[in-house]
């Protein structure tokens, strides 16, 4: 049976974390960690007799994200009142983007499955963060409610694609890239908890239009739509219909949830804010703006391969993060072998950030240390297998990778009698695999990690490989002339 086609359309709601102040008052942006309601004035607790200001370095940034995501930028940008009730929200609406947002029509290219996809961004506009909602432990068990309004008015940039995602791999992808540019841009800082949230649709063989909301993180986009997708096929196979409805994410449980048939936007009722002017955004603003524009990740992979002759898929993953492609120039600068820094950093570094659950910046990883270890491997000083054990300490640990190979003895074995000992004593432990290496050469293999073991890894497998074959192969003729 062909898969039926899934298409899947973000909203993205990006904190615009570069600047210092929020999106319509001069109260202080940075909210993390702080005493609630400590950030907040009039204007963003929407007092009576208060009036906006719009935030000018926000409608910038905006301008190099929309030019950035290769949009279409507007002449005249317009604010308008999207209006709902909730505790979050103080002003019972939010200021917001409809009609003229700062723009339209781009598009962003992913690399998916060795083929380059076009994403179309339908928009990209500004508005403010409502206020955050804090409970006794979780939702549903908390006996109150209890909010801070230090969040409410800092400025977010909303992101919207069309559906052209067709899978939850695929959406989480783009997210990746997106959050790889904005990074770049200088806009935003992906470090920062829950500075990225995103909003879902989806859709299954021409079904009804889901929405999910309330998604945390990049490894949450790919749950959530793979639970929905799941969910809706199943009710198709069912024969049941499937009603347009907005469901709610529950990340314990990892489920979908309804939380209300889709509301219409005529049901926020939104008109132009009339306490702010429309913006012109002048064609000179606007190449001002762009001449600002710094390398982004497409240019940079172009770069990277070219500058240090890394294979174009190496520098694609490295790109897919700038603390990571920053780390990686920094260590490459430090290294005999840039291209082996570059393979031991995608596949050896992030496979063990995998494991520990880390990302870069939180490991206590330098681009000297790395340096140090690829150039160590490089000098002979220790081997590749080495190099990969010791990696695995010193992303927690942080220790000096000489010092380490001084303080456990980590250096190769570069003396043979000391080799052939190792070997000669696995040849008198392992009598089965001998024997059974005598009859099949692949055992062989498995005498090698006996060496290895024997040995801490400071051997070059290779090179223990070819001394057990010799061993093996006089056996063999000592046994047949026997
Ligand atoms: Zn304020």
């Amino acid at each position: 049976m062909e898969e039926p086609e899934v298409k899947i359309g973000l909203e993205v709601h990006c904190q615009v974390t570069s600047l210092k102040t929020k999106l319509f008052c001069s109260c202080p942006a940075d909210y993390r960690g702080k005493q609630p309601n400590t950030h907040v004035c009039p204007t963003c607790l929407g007092l009576p007799g208060s009036l906006p200001v719009v935030n000018k370095k926000a409608v910038e940034e905006a301008v190099k994200v929309a030019l950035a995501l290769n949009c279409q930028v507007a002449n005249r940008i317009v604010f308008y009142r999207k209006n709902y009730f909730y505790p979050d929200l103080p002003k019972n609406f939010q200021i917001s983007q409809y009609d003229y947002p700062v723009g339209v029509n781009g598009k962003v290219y992913l690399d998916v499955g060795g083929r380059k996809k076009e994403i179309r961004i339908r928009r990209v506009h500004l508005e403010e963060d409502p206020g955050k909602l804090v409970y006794k432990g979780s939702i549903t068990e908390s006996p109150y409610t209890l909010v801070d309004y230090n969040r409410a008015g800092v400025a977010l940039i909303e992101i919207v694609t069309e559906p052209d995602l067709s899978s939850p791999k695929e959406a989480r992808l783009f997210l990746q890239r997106l959050r790889s540019i904005l990074e770049h841009l200088g806009v935003f800082d992906g470090s920062l908890e829950g500075a990225m949230r995103c909003d879902s649709n989806i859709s299954v063989a021409g079904g009804a239009r889901i929405e999910v909301k309330n998604i945390s993180s990049f490894k949450e986009v790919e749950r959530a739509l793979t639970f929905e997708l799941l969910r809706q096929r199943n009710l198709m196979k069912m024969g049941r219909k499937i009603e347009r409805e907005t469901r709610h994410w529950d990340e314990v449980r990892g489920v979908t949830v309804t939380l209300r048939v889709k509301e219409e936007e005529m049901d926020y009722r939104y008109f132009p804010e009339p306490d702010l002017v429309p913006i012109e955004l002048t064609p000179e603003f606007i190449d001002a703006v762009k001449r600002t524009l710094p390398e982004l990740p497409d240019a940079r992979k172009d770069r990277l391969t070219r500058q240090y002759g890394i294979a174009e898929a190496e520098a694609a993953v490295l790109v897919s993060s700038k603390p990571l492609a920053d780390f990686f120039e920094e260590a490459a600068s430090m290294c005999k072998d840039p291209v082996k820094a570059a393979k031991f950093v995608v596949h050896t570094l992030l496979g063990v950030l995998n494991y520990y659950g880390l990302d870069l910046p939180e490991s206590k990883i330098t681009p000297s240390h790395l340096a140090e270890l690829v150039n160590m491997v490089e000098e002979g000083v220790v081997t590749e297998k080495t190099a990969k054990y010791m990696l695995r300490d010193i992303v927690v640990s942080g220790r000096s990778p000489r010092r380490m190979v001084d303080e456990e003895g980590l250096q190769k074995i570069a003396d043979s009698a000391v080799l052939e000992e190792a070997v000669e004593r696995v040849l008198e432990e392992e009598k089965e695999d001998v024997e059974a290496a005598m009859k099949d050469e692949k055992v062989i293999h498995h005498l090698v990690g006996h060496v290895l073991k024997l040995t801490k890894m400071r051997t070059d497998p290779k090179m223990v490989y070819e001394m057990l074959k010799e061993r093996i192969e006089r056996l063999k003729t000592s046994y047949a002339s026997a």
